[in-house]
């Protein structure tokens, strides 16, 4: 029987990955990570720094200088900053929601956050989780490519927009996916999981039937 289970989600914004992780975290006794929230919280401590995404030196310098620490509350890996934590609520304003996505295609950044998103597993075990359930765009390709199941969840930009509309949150959706596509690519082997035809129980249901296979095994 095995110990631990790595499980990998990727998907466009609004494709349904948070939601799906932790609703399987609840249910497996994982630790969900959703690394939307770091690159979030990197572009925000960003721009309150007055960085600009196209300033190369003082990113640099930047992230040479903060420090990246974890805070798990519940069943949720979030991150820290020089030891301060991120509300939700700060992590989805506007200037966030339209910027991100261009802090989030500089090289460096990227670098920096490989081996903090990767070190999670070992977090995951070591506070006792019986898995690590991580979703984002480049996880089942970059992060964890050997994760003991990949997913990638699909939906229509229309059915996403829509999504966010009936949160009441502008999201650059569109403008999002442009910048993302490139590193929003189903690999070979990935499960493909079509969350506009799909409900999120269904959603559940598919990923569970799939972690229930390799508990049983
Ligand atoms: O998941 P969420 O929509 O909150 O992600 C915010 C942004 O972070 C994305 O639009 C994308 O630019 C970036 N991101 C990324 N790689 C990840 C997760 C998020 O580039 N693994």
């Amino acid at each position: 029987m095995r110990d631990f289970i790595t499980v990998a989600i990727d998907g466009a914004a609004a494709s349904g990955k948070t939601s799906t992780a932790r609703r399987i975290a609840d249910r497996y006794e994982f630790l969900v990570a959703s690394t939307g929230s770091y690159y979030r919280a990197v572009a925000l401590k960003m721009m309150t720094s007055d960085i600009n995404s196209d300033d190369v030196s003082a990113i640099q310098h930047f992230l040479g200088e903060i420090v990246l620490g974890s805070e798990i509350i519940g069943n949720v890996l979030n991150i820290t900053i020089d030891g301060k934590s991120f509300e939700e609520k700060e992590l989805r304003i506007q200037q966030v929601n339209k910027n991100v996505a261009s802090y989030a295609t500089i090289p460096e950044v990227r670098q920096r956050l490989l081996p903090y998103q990767r070190s999670q597993v070992s977090e995951a075990r070591t506070n006792g989780f019986r898995g690590l359930i991580m979703e984002g765009r480049d996880i089942t390709s970059v992060i964890l490519p050997d994760a003991d199941l990949r997913f990638f969840l699909e939906a229509s930009a229309q059915e996403r927009l829509f999504r966010r509309e009936n949160d009441w949150e502008h999201d650059y959706i569109a403008e999002r996916d442009k910048i993302d596509i490139g590193r929003t690519i189903r690999q070979d082997g990935v499960h493909r999981i079509d969350t506009g035809i799909n409900g999120l129980d269904v959603v559940v249901a598919m990923i569970s039937a799939e972690i229930d296979k390799i508990l049983s095994a």
